[in-house]
């Protein structure tokens, strides 16, 4: 089962989520993948001990001038407009580059050839049994999606994945959840979290992929999330109220469950809803 956790913006407690989640349930069932290439920190939670550091590049194009006819189909097939022709002259711009190979494959002279070109590494290890998995973006690098593709590769079907989103609604997190079973949107009982709720719960509608919602600082703000989520039929699935306990043991980098284990059975509990709502949304 492939669960992400997502939340509309940055800062609501979606690693606090994933990482406790991960921990709380039997060991060797569980494997943690975080997504946020640009700025992973479950790490930080975890300690993992890496045991592999893998580059990984995209496919970008180089022209072969003796065969370019100048002809500008590759301009015209490359939808990201990594490519140019000007004055008889083919440019590529990597940075704009895709790596989708459209280009090269549909040169009518064969005049394209690729190279790979590093975006970034994805690193393997494990913490105290739990196998872990992150990507990491090279700095001013700006596909973070490829990347995110290659991190997913690693997923362990035969257990319970848990995938740590990027924030926000953009392109990464589209390419995190998509082949989710269950996503776990993570939000804050104010204006914006609410906001940024609806954009979240838009995406996974387009995605069809079943969620719920998991409601931090439940005791500030005001019940417009709760409103929101009751007229939308998005069941509620845990709410973490503003604690000092908290609060203190993310600052130090300590999960919660491990400085305070009467938490576990409320992530257990998590589970089995996400468990109970998958399984009747694939009754509908
Ligand atoms: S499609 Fe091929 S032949 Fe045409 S301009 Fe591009 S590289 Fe040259
Ligand atoms: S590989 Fe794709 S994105 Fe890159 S230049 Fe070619 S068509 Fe454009």
């Amino acid at each position: 089962m492939i669960i992400s956790i997502a939340s509309g913006k940055g800062g609501t407690g979606k690693t606090t989520i994933a990482v406790n989640l991960a921990l709380s349930l039997p060991k060797g069932t569980v494997q943690l993948i975080d997504c946020d290439v640009e700025e992973p920190n479950s790490h930080l939670f975890l300690s993992p001990t890496i045991h592999q550091v893998t580059s990984m590049g995209i496919p970008v194009p180089r022209i072969d001038e003796t065969r370019c006819s100048s002809c500008s189909r590759c301009a015209q097939v490359c939808e990201y407009h990594a490519i140019a022709v000007i004055l008889k002259t083919v440019l590529v711009f990597d940075e704009l580059c895709h790596g989708c190979g459209a280009c090269s494959y549909l040169c009518p002279e064969k005049a394209i050839f690729e190279v790979e070109k590093e975006i970034g590494i994805v690193q393997e290890g494990s913490s105290d049994g739990i196998p872990f998995v992150n990507g990491v973006l090279n700095v001013g690098e700006p596909m973070a999606s490829p990347l995110i593709r290659k991190v997913k590769e690693k997923i362990q079907r035969d257990k319970i994945v848990i995938l740590d989103a990027p924030p926000g609604t953009a392109c990464p997190v589209i390419e995190t959840v998509k082949g989710s079973d269950f996503c776990i949107l993570v939000t804050e009982p104010t204006i914006f979290g609410l906001n940024d709720l609806e954009l979240a719960v838009g995406m996974l509608e387009k995605l069809g992929i079943p969620k719920g919602v998991v409601i931090n600082k439940a005791n500030v703000g005001d019940r417009e999330v709760w409103d929101y989520c009751q007229s939308k039929h998005i069941p509620i699935l845990m709410e973490i109220p503003m604690d000092r306990q908290i609060a203190e043991s993310y600052s130090k980098g300590i999960p919660i469950v491990v400085e305070n284990s009467s938490y576990i059975p409320q992530f257990l509990s998590l589970f089995k809803k996400v468990e109970e709502f998958y399984e009747s949304s694939q009754r509908k």
